[in-house]
């Protein structure tokens, strides 16, 4: 395919390598034509590789992400009130949806002859972006927050890349990252290359679903990474007939820290940054979000909305995938299941629709001081304490 990234908003079109951004400011991404474009009907490439005619790697490194389950929850129907499926991405070979994007950037600097990658990150694509370049032989570059849980940096210390702990504005560190001249090849939150492997999401859910077709989707959205691929994602995939209608794009972000939310409840053209409070969500609580216009477009485009959901709402939907659907997800994966809930009561998604909804990242990492419920008992008690609970 041709190096070539474009702007979604202008239209301007770039040499991959020259910049990331737009000269009107917007973010880049791969420029792609859909015609012709099919359902791989090879069954065996492994995970999202088999999509691989539509990406720029030749030769994919480390464990292939994807191909990850696509499940009806049919326990939790009455809890959002639409049927549900979820897509579950927290199964990727490090526990979130960014070992996508990771795979793409990490294959194309290998192939490119880079020796070093960088990445900004909270903690999932610093996980990722160290998995991944060790699995290359690359050296890896990683910048999070002062305020990173040390249990997320000793995760990302098993790969053994170059961790600095950033004070400052964390839109300024993401921005400054993009030109900075030195020999690491950033692959940050909404760049070409991450964008274009995310996408692959999108074409699994509307594959595994097929010939049925989702009305919604619903994911979380900090970046607008993610977001800003899965709407590129059904475009294509409607541009090359393989899908009929696109489905509706739902954003949901932590009502702390909601600045995509904001600008569409209040109908502005652009994204501006907000000053954020605290949120159980830290893996999305993004202020400054670089493509949060590109997502606030996409969800408009598709009949879709941004909104936010309160913490108290995100605990209780990660009870309720944990209770009834039998997974664990991260705080900022579970705002997307409280979100599809308020956006049945607020009528967006109608009791007859069919949602897909994204589970981003895996619960399993890390603790998030719950009470510990456990009954200790003597061994000699056994079947006395089985049966008070049992009942019989
Ligand atoms: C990164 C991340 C998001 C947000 O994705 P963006 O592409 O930045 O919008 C959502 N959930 C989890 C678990 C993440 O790690
Ligand atoms: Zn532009």
């Amino acid at each position: 395919m041709t190096p070539q990234v474009r702007c979604y908003d202008c239209a301007e079109a770039y040499e991959i390598d020259d910049r990331k951004r737009c000269t009107c400011g917007e973010p880049l991404w791969f420029d792609t034509n859909p015609i012709g474009m099919g359902w791989p009907d090879d069954e065996w490439t492994a995970g999202m590789w088999r999509y691989v005619d539509t990406l720029p790697v030749s030769d994919p490194v480390g464990i292939p992400p994807g191909t990850t389950p696509l499940v009806r929850a049919d326990r939790l129907d009455e809890y959002v009130g639409c049927t549900l499926y979820l897509k579950n991405e927290a199964q990727n070979p490090t526990g979130s949806f960014k070992d996508r994007g990771t795979a793409v950037g990490v294959s194309y600097a290998a192939q490119t002859g880079h020796e070093w990658v960088g990445t900004v990150s909270h903690g999932n694509m610093a996980l990722s972006t160290s998995a991944y370049a060790a699995s290359a032989g690359l050296e890896c570059a990683v910048f999070v927050p002062v305020d990173t849980p040390p249990e997320r940096l000793e995760l990302i210390n098993r790969h053994d890349p170059h961790v600095f702990r950033v004070k400052g504005d964390y839109g300024r560190l993401y921005a400054e990252t993009l030109i900075l001249e030195t020999d690491v090849m950033f692959v940050n939150s909404d760049t070409p290359l991450r964008v274009a492997g995310q996408k692959t999401v999108a074409y699994e859910i509307l594959e595994q679903l097929h010939p049925a077709e989702p009305d919604a989707l619903v994911l979380p959205v900090s970046s607008g990474g993610q977001a800003s691929a899965v709407w590129k994602a059904v475009r294509e995939l409607e541009c090359a007939g393989l899908i009929d209608d696109v489905p509706r794009l739902y954003f949901v972000q932590a009502a702390a820290c909601d600045p995509i939310a904001m600008a569409y409840r209040e109908d502005k053209a652009v994204v501006m940054p907000v000053s954020a409070d605290e949120t159980i969500a830290i893996s999305i609580a993004n202020s400054d979000p670089p493509s949060g216009t590109r997502a606030l477009e996409a969800a408009r485009d598709t009949g879709g909305a941004v909104i936010s959901v309160p913490d108290d709402e995100t605990r209780d939907a990660m009870a309720h995938l944990s209770t009834k659907a039998g997974t664990s997800v991260e705080p900022s994966s579970a705002v997307s299941l409280a979100g599809v809930r308020h956006l049945s009561s607020s009528g967006h998604i109608k009791a007859d629709d069919d949602v897909v909804t994204i589970l981003t990242g895996s619960g399993y990492k890390e603790r998030y001081g719950a009470e510990i419920n456990v009954r200790s008992i003597d061994l000699d008690d056994l079947e006395q304490e089985l049966r008070s609970v049992v009942g019989r």
